[in-house]
């Protein structure tokens, strides 16, 4: 009979309790004690959840205060020295290495893999120690021991940990390898004096395209665990193995877990030659994704290998469940037959368990199961609600035309000069301004049915009034109307187009407490209605100058939401990039002149093997233009995108042709602009100017100094001013003094360069 285990299961609890726990201890209306017994008993709930769904092996350690790596860190005694050598709690230097404190930047937080979740990013020296600094993992393995589990302990395999961190001061990762090694055999040893006989090792950068090093440095740390007394599980997910395949084969480990939702091809690669005292695990269940798995099809997959492998068979979920939310069952807004086309981590379980009964028993042994399934699945297939021939016929209309401009940028930007009337280095904002406590009952009492249409509409209008004054007053060239109306970029367009839906308590964790609801796109998009206009043209109205409208981009819409796995993602994209696509050319009618279309998760998108990312880049690049380029030239088009990583994806945004483009900069201390220094961007660009992440106030000089430095770069009349994001998560009194420099300094440097133009004029 076949082992049914799980990579790792939700840590935020039901109702999101580890939030609430975090967030009051932080506030200090918690003591260390009791945040513990709390959170160790949402710990024991999940133990027992994934017990009573009839699990054979357990995952321990998966779970976490903040974040697994950052666990990892303490683990193994990574601590950077600007945190190390003061005298506090564990505890108190997890957090602070978490969140940063007073006198000390956070550690860097960066994407895991091409999930929306954010791990801390280990930091090395040169003379990086390891040793066994924390007690968390056996504390763990004994508490669910000591309730009568069967526990794999969980822990990010060495030389992943190392692939995933940041050698500082020329630390080479690794040259590190050797160090680690006899630490991780140490834990594993101890591991195995408490009766464990399996831990899992997770090496996500198996799915990866890794240098030779980087594979020789798998064989190097796993032949070094080859006489460890526990069985070790090597994973690897959200991707094949791809290349690295022979050399997994090689390592001398009890068993391997694949992900057969990513990289199905791999199984039978893998079941040549297997040795026969090797487990393999496969990852049937999709963990990242909402939907129902489709038993009777699973089940013709896996009897014949249950042939072969017999006992040595594993199943579980693709990866962790970290990724999806707890349980559908908690969805009571949902109607049931869309409820019974989803599974979620609960659910997923119990499919799990199904699928065990039925290869254990026979498939009677499940009939009744099997038998909704089929009736499920066929639903889905020919639902109304899934296809609809409206949009089918729309995806077909599609022309080449149809993505692109009437004329290149040198032209558009002549007519939008002319219809602008905008100086040189304009300043704008990104989009939202603070989302203030009032802004969000406000509109929370309209969604439970406390308030009416009307209060709603003025409370909102209030506020765009409020900041577009503000905004008036200061003196921006472009202003915005702050986005008080959306509790979410991608969720308040999710809640209005058709083919998607809001969950109630759909929670994933995004980093530490910090948690997302993403939507469902269940069928085919078709946007009923205007989503915008209303709160745009109002803001419009109350001013002379311009009003950018506000969008969220196909691809960010797509990227951030549980996507249907019957077509694939680029034409659920392409139907989502048409509903935009309408939505602009309805602001454009109403006389709004600039539209900015946000992509912040354009680059996350992108696919982990090099392989693939072109054919990735191309249909994403192609989404948005279908979405803008239906505007007349003296329509300005602007887009928007976060993260500073993106080298090695300059021609795809080129590609977008957007007007404008403003960029996260200051962050990263004008990193971005080297990448400019080598590659010339034809269109307009706002590198940002403020680093909204930090509470610090930016001096006007400063300001100065990072424009003066980007006009080295980019000529004068296609720079503009901005920060680096929005601003929903700053107050207003920093907002004030930071975009009054922000205006200040465009005008110092618009004046100076006015100077310097008429004296060379005059010579
Ligand atoms: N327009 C959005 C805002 O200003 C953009 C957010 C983002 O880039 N993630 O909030
Ligand atoms: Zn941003």
């Amino acid at each position: 009979m076949p082992t049914v285990h799980n990579l790792g299961y939700p840590r935020i609890g039901p109702r999101r309790e580890l939030k609430q726990q975090l967030e009051q201890f932080w506030r200090g209306d918690l003591d260390e004690q009791t945040l513990f017994e709390n959170t160790s008993e949402l710990r024991a709930s999940r133990w027992r959840d994934q017990a009573d769904a009839g699990l054979d092996l357990i995952p321990v350690n998966d779970f976490s205060l903040y974040d697994h790596m950052l666990d990892m860190s303490q683990l193994l005694g990574v601590i950077p020295p600007r945190f190390a050598g003061q005298k506090d709690s564990g505890l108190d230097l997890y957090f602070r290495m978490a969140r940063g404190d007073a006198d000390q930047p956070a550690c860097e937080m960066t994407k895991w893999f091409d999930t929306n979740y954010h791990y801390l990013v280990p930091e090395f020296e040169p003379d990086q120690e390891f040793r066994i600094l924390s007690d968390k993992l056996f504390d763990e393995v004994a508490a669910a021991q000591a309730a009568g589990h069967r526990v794999k302990p969980v822990l990010v395999g060495p030389v992943s940990y190392l692939y995933l961190g940041k050698g500082r001061n020329g630390a080479s990762r690794l040259e590190l390898l050797d160090r680690l090694l006899p630490v991780y055999a140490d834990i594993l040893d101890r591991l195995a004096g408490m009766g464990v006989d399996w831990v899992q090792l997770d090496e996500p950068c198996l799915a990866l395209d890794l240098e030779s090093e980087w594979q020789q440095a798998y064989r190097t740390a796993y032949q070094a665990f080859g006489d460890v007394s526990v069985n070790i599980l090597l994973a690897n997910y959200f991707a094949g193995f791809g290349d690295n395949l022979d050399l997994v084969k090689q390592l001398p480990v009890a068993g391997v877990h694949v992900d057969v939702t990513h990289a199905p091809q791999e199984v039978e690669q893998l079941m040549r030659d297997w040795p026969a005292d090797r487990v393999l695990s496969l990852g049937v269940i999709d963990g990242r994704n909402i939907w129902r798995a489709n038993l009777v099809q699973l089940l013709d997959e896996l009897e014949p290998l249950q042939q072969q492998l017999g006992e040595r068979l594993w199943l579980a979920p693709s990866c962790s469940l970290l990724h999806v939310p707890i349980d559908r069952d908690n969805e009571i807004d949902l109607d049931d037959e869309i409820r019974s086309w989803l599974a979620f981590a609960r659910q997923k379980l119990d499919e799990l368990a199904l699928l065990k009964t039925a290869l254990e028993q026979g498939r009677r042994g499940i009939s009744i199961a099997a038998r909704d399934d089929v009736a499920a699945h066929a639903a889905r297939a020919a639902s109304k609600r899934v296809h609809r021939a409206d949009v089918e016929r729309r995806m077909e209309s599609i022309t080449s035309k149809m993505t692109n401009r009437v004329s290149d940028f040198s032209e558009r930007s002549r007519a939008q000069v002319k219809a602008l009337g905008l100086p040189l280095m304009p300043t704008t904002t990104i989009g939202s301004f603070p989302q203030t406590q009032e802004i969000r009952k406000a509109r929370a009492d309209f969604r439970h049915g406390r308030s009416d249409e009307k209060t709603y509409r003025d409370a909102m209008q209030a506020e765009i009034r409020n900041v577009i004054e503000r905004q008036d007053a200061l003196g921006l060239d472009v202003l915005v109307h702050g986005e008080p109306e959306r509790n979410d970029m991608v969720e308040y367009f999710g809640e209005q187009l058709e083919g998607m839906l809001a969950t109630r308590n759909g929670w994933v964790q995004s980093y530490g407490s910090r948690c997302v609801k993403p939507p469902v796109i269940f069928g085919d998009v078709h946007r009923p209605q205007a989503m915008t206009t209303d709160w745009i043209n109002y803001a419009q109205s109350l001013t002379q100058r311009p009003v950018k409208g506000m969008l969220t981009g196909p691809v960010t819409i797509l990227q951030w939401s549980f996507v249907r796995d019957d077509q694939p993602r680029s034409e659920t994209c392409k139907q989502i990039a048409m509903a935009i696509r309408d939505e602009v050319a309805d602001l454009e009618a109403d006389g709004i002149k600039v539209i900015q279309v946000d992509e912040p998760a354009l680059r996350e998108g992108l696919p982990l093997k090099q392989a693939e990312q072109g054919a990735y880049l191309d249909w994403a690049v192609e989404s948005f233009r279908l979405a803008t380029a239906g505007v007349a030239d003296d329509t300005q088009i602007h887009t928007h995108m976060c993260y500073a990583e993106f080298e090695d994806i300059l021609a795809a945004i080129t590609a977008m042709d957007a007007d404008v483009i403003t960029l996260e900069n200051a962050r990263s201390n004008g990193e971005l602009l080297q990448a400019f220094e080598n590659f010339s961007y034809p269109n307009a660009i706002g590198p940002g100017v403020w680093d909204i992440h930090s509470p610090r106030t930016v001096p006007l000089q400063e300001m100065i100094e990072l424009l003066e430095k980007t006009l080295k770069v980019v000529p004068a009349d296609r720079l503009w001013a901005n920060p680096d994001c929005g601003l929903k998560t700053r107050g207003w009194d920093e907002i004030e003094t930071n975009l009054e420099n922000l205006v200040a300094a465009a005008k110092q440097l618009r004046q100076k360069l006015l100077t310097r133009d008429q004296n060379t004029g005059t010579h």
